[in-house]
């Protein structure tokens, strides 16, 4: 249940610097409305549902400079990504260590304390979650960014989104294999959805990319149905020319008596919207990690399933808003 979870009061009150110490702001008097320090950036990548945290890993050198947090509703996973980001951190920083040590004497080497005792937190932690990074090995290689660049918060995605993020902030938004729901009534529990979308839409800027990948062939209908790709009224408006998925994607009378709400909804966030296409997604390094380094896409590829991948570009903000 959410109610242990701590929402700040705007993004402007949101604690940064416990997250990402190495880009606290060094001017002291910069501090937040909750009187906690500011950094000298702002976050611009979130993965909504982050699971244990793999995109995250594998982005963090992909993006070296851009800050990047996972959000994720279950405690003992949160608690779990942020020890393992805290392991990768103390190994990239032994070897920096090692390698100024063999040019100068009396190195000082601070280590990145373990947000909270793994042992402890992770007991309820599911058994798929891969090992814990030992915090005292050295790593081997050095990764731009030294993985200073993510980290995590426990939060539930489908409240107060806003409350982390401005208006405009976020350059990207991931959503990696979000649990199906695969039951007509609990499809109002998907993290994809015409409200949930304007919400997207909200913080991300203009220009920003929405990235989706599913390996639930219906999921990926949905997805494409809410964020407007395909809708019967709109025929106008079709931007892939994959026509098995127009056809999958066809607003059914299912949906419709579902939710009435949904498909003015659909209209609305379709204004925002543009899919990108196959040809630029496959030069996007983001689409290579989203697919072969989260979790869930190891796990796919174990079992030979399917991947759908569907980016969406924000536009910039039609006249009505
Ligand atoms: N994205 C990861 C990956 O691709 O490996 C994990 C995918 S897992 C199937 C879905 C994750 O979303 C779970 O870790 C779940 O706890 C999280 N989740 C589900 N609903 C959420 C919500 N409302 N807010 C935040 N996280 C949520």
């Amino acid at each position: 249940s959410d109610y242990a979870l701590e929402y700040p009061l705007s993004p402007a009150h949101m604690d940064w610097a416990s997250h990402y110490p190495a880009f606290v702001d060094p001017d002291t008097s910069k501090v937040t409305l909750s009187g906690t320090r500011k950094l000298v950036k702002d976050v611009e990548v979130a993965d909504i549902g982050c699971g244990f945290g793999g995109l995250l890993i594998g982005l963090a050198p992909v993006l070296p400079e851009t800050l990047m947090v996972g959000l994720e509703i279950r405690n003992q996973v949160t608690a779990y990504v942020k020890d393992r980001v805290a392991a990768l951190r103390n190994q990239q920083a032994r070897l920096r260590a090692a390698s100024f040590l063999a040019s100068t004497p009396n190195p000082t080497t601070e280590e990145t304390p373990l947000f909270e005792n793994g042992k402890d937190q992770n007991q309820d932690l599911p058994e798929d979650a891969p090992a814990l990074p030992d915090s005292k090995q050295t790593a081997k290689t050095l990764i731009p960014g030294g993985y200073q660049n993510i980290s995590a918060i426990r939060a539930n995605t489908m409240k107060f989104l806003p409350r982390f993020f401005a208006h405009h902030q976020l350059s990207k938004i991931f959503i990696c294999f979000p649990d199906p729901h695969f039951k007509t009534r609990k499809h109002r529990q998907r993290i994809i959805s015409s409200s949930l979308n304007a919400e997207y839409a909200f913080v991300l800027k203009p220009g920003g990319l929405l990235y989706t990948i599913t390996d639930v062939e219906e999921y990926h209908y949905w997805v494409l149905r809410h964020f407007g790709v395909y809708n019967h009224d709109h025929h106008d408006k079709e931007t892939t020319t994959n026509t098995t998925e127009m056809e999958n994607a066809k607003v059914t009378e299912e949906d419709e008596e579902e939710d009435e709400d949904e498909n003015s909804g659909v209209a609305r966030v379709r204004e925002l919207f543009e899919r990108v296409s196959d040809e630029e997604l496959a030069k996007d390094e983001c689409v290579r990690v989203m697919r072969e380094e989260t979790e869930e896409g190891k796990k796919v590829a174990r079992n030979n399933g399917p991947k759908f991948v569907a980016v969406f570009r924000r536009l910039p903000d039609p006249e009505w808003s």
